[in-house]
């Protein structure tokens, strides 16, 4: 039986995750190792019930014991707290899903891929903070890290086989997000509830809200650079408002081939799921007829200055992704809570790297995950102004 963990199961893309296998046969198919959550006791312990987990862990220590008691008489394991996370990634498992959100995803995700398999990894936070670690760690156990963003998704299934010299560039697709037709000046008026609404896709709140200010399509081509060794100058954004064509691969003979599909995460999700098969899916075809047409324009860089500071990062290298995505996630926790205007925080972003990058070994790749979290809390006490 296939072994399968699950890291952020309560989560949009777990919960989706726990659905396909349920779908592909439930405990009868596959041999649950692991499911982790976070608050939501109830449904990570139904989750383990359903799928006969061997563990279910909570990310709050204080939750132990609630996630004890609700997972009595049934056997299953529970833990809590970032050591028992850790703990359930190092058993091993044959495919293993990274769906925590933030840079709490790579130390699970670093230990998952040092036991082999497959990590189908949602969690584009861990390649934008520690690219090369994950690749060393993927090199020494001879793991297979498998792309579970869409678009990423899309542009692994395009290439297929194909060698990458016949590649010109990549073109990931975005919906522009919940202000992609406001006036450029009612954008500093924007409030949490307004950002956290996404016109095609369903997802966690973060994420929606990273999508409004593009700063997870800047996290995008950061995880394709990572991903398909592409160069940043060969990695090109377009604003697809239909949600449609989910990534474009462009050759040098004139040929684009588009990957094409509902917004639906548990196409991605199901095809890491199956790979290398292709299975059916519980995914609505395609209606081109119905959707009429599909539209295009340029990204606006006024608009998503994000975007700029991607490329940005990219050639900065070094530390740079991971005090990005550290200052990233200080300044969305604080327009969450109030605290800042959805305008403040790409400024925020720009000034912690630029505050950072005379620091001592900026320049140069992490070398542990020690060194990635260490330079991601200082990135987080620079944006938060705790550090002057
Ligand atoms: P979500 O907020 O819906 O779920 C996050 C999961 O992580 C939950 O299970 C939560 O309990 C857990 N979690 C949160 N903080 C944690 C912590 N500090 N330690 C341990 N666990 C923690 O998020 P999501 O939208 O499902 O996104 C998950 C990941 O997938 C993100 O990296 C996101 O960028 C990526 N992703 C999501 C989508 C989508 O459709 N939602 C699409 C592409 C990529
Ligand atoms: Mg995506």
């Amino acid at each position: 039986m296939r072994r399968i963990s699950i890291f952020g199961a309560t989560g949009s893309v777990g919960a989706n995750g726990v659905d396909l296998i349920r779908h592909a046969g439930g405990a009868a198919t596959y041999h649950t190792v692991a499911l982790t959550g976070g608050r939501n006791i109830a449904l990570l312990a139904q989750m383990a019930r359903d799928l006969r987990a061997e563990i279910a862990v909570t990310a709050h220590d204080e939750l132990l014991d609630e996630l004890r008691a609700a997972l009595d008489g049934s056997g299953i394991a529970a833990g809590a707290g970032t050591a028992a996370l850790i703990e359930a990634a190092a058993r091993p498992a044959d495919w293993t899903l990274s769906a925590i959100v933030g840079s709490a995803g790579l130390a699970p995700g670093l230990t998952a891929l040092a036991q082999g398999g497959v990590l189908a990894l949602a969690n584009k936070e861990s390649l934008v903070c520690a690219g090369s670690l994950l690749r060393a760690a993927t090199a020494r156990s001879g793991a297979t890290i498998l792309p579970v963003d869409s678009e990423h998704s899309a542009v692994f299934q395009v290439l297929g086989s194909e060698n990458l010299d016949s590649v010109k560039d990549v073109t990931l697709t975005a919906s522009g997000g919940a202000f992609r037709d406001w006036p450029l000046e009612r954008l500093a008026t924007a409030t949490v509830d307004q950002a956290s609404t996404h016109p095609n896709w369903a997802m966690g709140q973060r994420i929606t809200i990273d999508s409004a200010s593009m700063f997870n399509k800047a996290m995008e081509v950061i995880e394709a650079k990572e991903l398909f060794g592409l160069g940043a100058d060969r990695i090109k954004v377009l604003v697809h408002p239909e949600s449609i064509i989910h990534a474009m691969v462009t050759h040098h003979d004139g040929g684009t081939i588009a990957h094409l599909g509902a917004p639906d995460m548990r196409h991605a999700i199901g095809f890491a799921l199956h790979w290398p098969d292709r299975r059916p899916l519980p995914v609505a075809a395609l209606d081109l007829a119905a959707i009429g047409s599909l539209t295009f324009r340029a990204p606006d860089e006024a608009r998503w200055p994000a975007l700029r500071l991607a490329r940005e990062v990219m050639a900065a290298g070094g530390a740079a992704g991971a005090v990005f995505n550290a200052a990233k996630e200080q300044a969305l926790d604080d327009f969450i809570a109030g605290n800042i205007r959805f305008t403040d925080m790409a400024p925020r972003v720009e000034d912690t790297l630029a505050a950072l990058s005379g620091e001592e070994g900026f320049g140069r790749d992490p070398v542990d995950l020690a060194s990635v979290l260490d330079w991601d809390n200082l990135a987080r006490r620079k944006a938060a102004r705790c550090l002057t």
